[in-house]
């Protein structure tokens, strides 16, 4: 099995730098032939700890990243295959990671995954069985030789698995509410076994300070990975309207870019990549454990000449950052519909058995073992019902300025709601202990 360069520099407290692949919807497309090819290259320049794999971003359908990782690992190239949630219920994930297993592939990154938007023949069903705190726990379990029935029903362990997993965070909220929650749900992520992070896509260096102070405050003692997205003007654009859950853009910095590119007409490119160097020293200086590149073409001199850019500014970060900064504008400030404006939403209150219900009418399922289905609730809301992604131990990274990623300017996120009921009454750190087990879909046969 090929070394795994990324966990070896991550533990031996180095810093590390990835590379994003994007699988695209297709077999052998054009995206699929230009990664098959490209992958080498980009690796060639021997200065990356890992290539990443997406799994079906933004919610449509893709080719699924463990071909890929796989073919990867089999080129003497460290992979981390991005796993996420949606789409899958507990027994697809686990057989998802089997597959890895088997391909000798040891990184994982472990996320939700955002809320699924278009498929064959219109918009698919959202399945969240497990949310990436459960998804981590299943990872440390397999880790751990994962105890299943035997025959005639005595339990035996599994060989344990080898896997390295990560999680993600997204630093870039608005509210008081949200940044709390994200760094909250980041503990819960590193006592379920995560042991590195990286961090969703933003452009606000001084709140990537104070996010990577706060979390160390807090505890997060795992490596944290800033992202550093290379952005052109077309997605800054459909980033800056909210389009892509969790990702902070300003419509400020999207309209630079564009002007940049039509007074720079043959290299703003070459504008971004160098910025883009500048954006890793600064990371690196404020302490981010390593850094990963995404949006950048498949290309190592590209990728070498980024590089060449933050090694120029290491002694010099915070100039770097000072640059950057003044390239792309300051705090991206709140959008004017925070919902931190809005009196406490009014959830319908329900029992028990309403939600129940509600469930029943929603998924089908029909709970014949009530005892056995953990219907637990947050400041009186239930995930199961009140949330699209049913998160039960802290908000996925989508919500934005209070809002639910899936109905944004129409209905709060469910978390960001209870924060603030119990906040009232300074209870808010009630939700730090809310149980982490995940729902039993019925009676086990
Ligand atoms: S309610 Fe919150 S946690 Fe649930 S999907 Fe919406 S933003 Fe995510």
């Amino acid at each position: 099995m090929a070394q795994n360069r990324f966990r070896k520099r991550l533990e031996a407290d180095q810093f590390v730098v990835t590379f994003e692949c994007v699988p695209g919807r297709g077999a052998f497309e054009r995206e699929q032939r230009e990664l098959e090819r490209g992958m080498a290259d980009v690796w060639s320049c021997n200065r990356l700890d890992a290539l990443t794999f997406a799994d079906s971003p933004s919610g449509r359908a893709s080719c699924a990243p463990e071909g890929f990782s796989a073919l990867a690992a089999s080129q003497g190239i460290t992979p981390i295959n991005f796993l996420t949630c949606k789409d899958k219920n507990r027994n697809e994930l686990e057989a998802r990671l089997w597959t890895l297993e088997r391909a000798g592939v040891e990184n994982v990154l472990c996320m939700s995954g955002d809320y699924p938007t278009r498929g064959w023949s219109g918009v698919p069903r959202a399945v969240y069985d497990l949310g990436s705190v459960e998804l981590l726990s299943l990872v440390n379990a397999m880790d751990q030789g994962l105890a299943v029935p035997g025959q005639r029903g005595r339990m035996q362990r599994l060989a344990p698995a080898h896997f390295f997993p990560g999680c993600a965070v997204s630093p870039f909220k608005h509210t008081q509410a949200e940044r709390e929650l994200q760094i909250m749900k980041l503990l819960r992520k590193q006592q379920a076994g995560a042991r590195f992070a990286v961090c969703q896509i933003g452009y606000d260096l001084t709140r990537l300070e104070e996010f990577l102070r706060e979390a160390r405050g807090e505890g997060v003692a795992i490596p944290l990975i800033a992202n550093v997205y290379v952005l052109t003007p077309a997605i800054a654009q459909v980033m800056a309207q909210g389009r892509i859950p969790g990702c902070d853009v300003s419509s400020q910095m999207a309209a630079r870019l564009a002007v940049e590119k039509d007074v720079h007409p043959t290299d703003w490119r070459e504008a971004h990549y160098a910025r883009a160097g500048k954006t890793m020293a600064a990371l690196r200086g404020m302490g981010f454990n390593g850094v990963h590149l995404a949006g950048l073409p498949l290309s190592g001199q590209v990728v070498s000449y980024v590089l060449d850019v933050a090694d120029a500014y290491h002694g010099d970060w915070r100039r770097a950052a000072a640059d950057v900064t003044a390239e792309l504008g300051t705090a991206t400030p709140p959008s004017r519909d925070s919902a931190d404006q809005l009196p406490p939403q009014d959830f319908p209150p329900r029992c028990g058995m309403e939600a129940l219900r509600m469930l029943r009418r929603v998924t089908g399922f029909d709970p014949r073992d009530t005892a056995g289905v953990g219907l637990g609730t947050i400041a009186g809301l239930y995930p199961i019902v009140d949330c699209p992604k049913h998160e039960g131990v802290g908000p996925c990274g989508g919500s934005r300025d209070g809002w639910c990623e899936v109905h944004p300017g129409e209905r709060l996120c469910i978390w960001y709601e209870a924060w603030r009921r119990l906040a009232e009454q300074g209870r808010e750190g009630e939700l730090f202990s809310v149980d982490a087990a995940p729902l039993s879909w019925g009676v086990p046969r």
